[in-house]
């Protein structure tokens, strides 16, 4: 937030400085700013229409309760669906703060939080359940939520899933790929991943123009209550420390985030297919899961292995 200056657009007194675009705004011409990223987001990357139904992926972090905000306001059939990770201390606080906003903002604009409680499923919490199947938590929960939002967005007919991924999100996640040349991992890395096969659902990231920092200010500015704290898990993730060497980029030249990552998908737009998530040989292997009817390649789907596990381990 800044003292004396005038916001870039109406010239009243500006909240926000945005370096990167070289701009100061008052809070009306902010959020005019935040919707038109969006927009632009949307449109460009042709990511769904005023119709479809979209089901985003809460954490009561800034970013995802932002997106629930935003995609609201621009006038989109945008529900919620918020997984209890059951994570002392933490859990609980964040889905207070996604209850929060379901009750006093989203539900009067007419949209439903869903909730999925892993401890319900699995039998405890995503710490105790990561030590039960030997898997590190981080690789756990990614594959628990991504199981569950699927899951949801396929039983309840949701056209498309949307996550809170920013533009340091992207970023960073670029930079970690290009270190390690993460080949498979960088053709797959889009704002749009289309449904490319049945089953599946298009998953899209509709914040990708806008930064962690402008989304706290958003939230902010528009009085959304979010959790200010990390997963206590994150604690030393290497993405971390990726987006710490960005940012010292970004203050000394701004723009480099943007420049850096919005090139990327330049770059990867001009090349054919640049949105396809499996290969031919995946999608021919691809078949639903004997206990779940899930899609996929292997005997049984990787989220029934963990709970049949889990299982195993509490009776043991
Ligand atoms: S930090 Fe790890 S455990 Fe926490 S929400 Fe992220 S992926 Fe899940
Ligand atoms: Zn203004
Ligand atoms: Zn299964």
């Amino acid at each position: 937030m800044i003292a004396m200056m005038n916001c870039t657009k109406c010239k009243t007194k500006a909240v926000l400085k945005l370096p990167r675009h070289n701009a100061a705004f008052c809070k009306e011409c902010f959020n005019n700013f935040t919707h038109d990223q969006v927009g632009r987001a949307i449109r460009s990357e042709d990511m769904f229409r005023k119709d479809d139904r979209i089901l985003v992926a809460v954490s009561g972090g800034k970013d995802s309760l932002a997106l629930w905000d935003i995609l609201l306001t621009l006038g989109y059939k945008a529900d919620a669906l918020y997984v209890n990770l059951g994570i002392a201390g933490y859990s609980d606080r964040s889905h207070e703060n996604v209850r929060r906003y379901a009750e006093t903002i989203a539900s009067p604009r007419g949209a439903t939080l869903h909730t999925h409680t892993v401890e319900q499923d699995a039998g405890a919490g995503i710490k105790e359940l990561s030590l039960m199947v030997h898997r590190p938590t981080c690789s756990t929960c990614g594959m628990i939520k991504r199981y569950q939002f699927n899951r949801i967005a396929i039983e309840q007919d949701y056209d498309v899933m949307a996550t809170g991924h920013n533009l340091d999100d992207e970023a960073a996640r670029l930079l970690g790929n290009v270190l390690h040349w993460q080949d498979d991992y960088l053709a797959k890395q889009s704002p749009n991943l289309p449904a490319s096969l049945e089953g599946f659902t298009k998953k899209v990231k509709p914040l990708y123009r806008l930064t962690e920092r402008e989304l706290a200010a958003y939230c902010v500015l528009n009085r959304i209550d979010y959790i200010v704290d990390e997963c206590p898990m994150a604690q030393g993730a290497r993405t971390l420390l990726y987006k710490e060497v960005l940012n010292r980029l970004e203050t000394e030249s701004p723009g480099t985030k943007q420049y850096f990552y919005w090139g990327f998908l330049e770059k990867q737009s001009q090349q054919a297919s640049a949105g396809a998530s499996m290969t031919e040989k995946d999608q021919a292997r691809l078949h639903p899961c004997p206990t779940c009817g899930q899609p996929t390649t292997a005997d049984i789907c990787s989220y029934c292995k963990l709970i049949a596990r889990a299982k195993t381990s509490i009776i043991r």
